[in-house]
């Protein structure tokens, strides 16, 4: 299927099974995501979107199939391996280190990839939190700007609400500048503002940083507004493929959402998405 975009594929899954005992929760899947674009994996609860991540993020080991990170199969590589090579993740319930503010936050993250081995010296050793340097600096401001967190950049992450704490993880997991950012349900529990706004930071980061990102969302509307490419599971299988009017046309995906969330766009304020946001 064609979407008339020839932009290179970061990465691809390709025929992927995957069995749990007798389930069969993926059945010979193709998915691909597209460089500096925003790719969506939608699908009602149990179609095996989690089941998907884990197989391209490296926690789960499929039954048939391949996984290719930037042109290396990675299929047999670990979760590690694949973050090394610039494949990144967020967490729905983000451990949080209490009594650091965002901006320490961040600055850990980037430092955890920047510099392992100093990180986890000054960790253990008692060297405690050591002042960033000028290009943990740069990088983090970046960040917070990027994210329009910079007005709160000194406040503690405790007790931050849902999805401003959302944005430090998005933040966490671009730290270490990624080619290809995995979210599983990043908007779940999130109020409309606060969904819009993290909408808009996916938007920017692919915009201004250039990262591809992989939005696994049970929000179809959302997703049909933020993503150029769209993938459609059900029990496990492909049943839908391409841009969000051929989604939103498409029969199948129509009846695996019958009686569920209505099919239609939502539109993001401020002109952030000027042709998804009308279309
Ligand atoms: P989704 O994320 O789309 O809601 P999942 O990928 O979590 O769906 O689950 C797909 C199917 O696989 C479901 O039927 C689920 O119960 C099953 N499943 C997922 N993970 C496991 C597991 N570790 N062991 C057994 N069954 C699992
Ligand atoms: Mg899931």
């Amino acid at each position: 299927m064609n979407t008339g975009q020839s932009s290179a594929v970061v990465l691809e899954a390709r025929d992927v099974v995957m069995r749990f005992g007798g389930l069969t929760a993926l059945d010979s899947v193709d998915v691909v995501v597209t460089e500096g674009a925003m790719t969506g994996l939608v699908g009602p609860n149990g179609a095996g979107k989690s089941t998907l991540f884990g197989v391209c993020n490296g926690l789960l080991r499929p039954n048939r199939g391949t996984v290719t990170l930037l042109g290396e199969d990675v299929t047999h590589e670990s979760p590690q391996a694949r973050a090394r090579m610039g494949l990144a993740r967020t967490f729905q319930q983000p451990e949080m280190f209490r009594g650091l503010t965002v901006r320490q936050h961040l600055t850990l993250a980037y430092r955890v990839h920047a510099s392992r081995p100093r990180l986890w010296k000054d960790m253990f050793t008692g060297a405690g939190w050591r002042r960033p340097d000028q290009a943990e600096k740069e990088r983090v401001s970046k960040l917070l700007d990027l994210l329009s967190l910079t007005a709160i950049a000194d406040a503690l992450v405790d007790n931050l609400p849902l999805g401003t704490s959302r944005l430090v993880e998005v933040g966490r997991a671009l730290a270490s500048g990624p080619k290809v950012v995995l979210l599983d349900e990043p908007l779940s529990g999130l109020d409309a503002n606060e969904a819009k706004r993290l909408a808009q930071a996916f938007q920017r980061t692919v915009q201004e940083d250039g990262t591809s990102l992989l939005l696994v969302e049970h929000d179809v509307p959302m997703v049909l507004s933020l993503c150029t490419n769209i993938f459609v599971l059900d029990f496990g299988r492909l049943i839908a493929q391409g841009d969000p009017d051929t989604i939103r046309a498409d029969p199948a995906v129509k009846a695996a959402y019958l009686g569920d969330t209505p099919i239609e766009g939502v539109s993001l304020e401020d002109g952030a998405t000027p042709e998804a946001a009308g279309a």
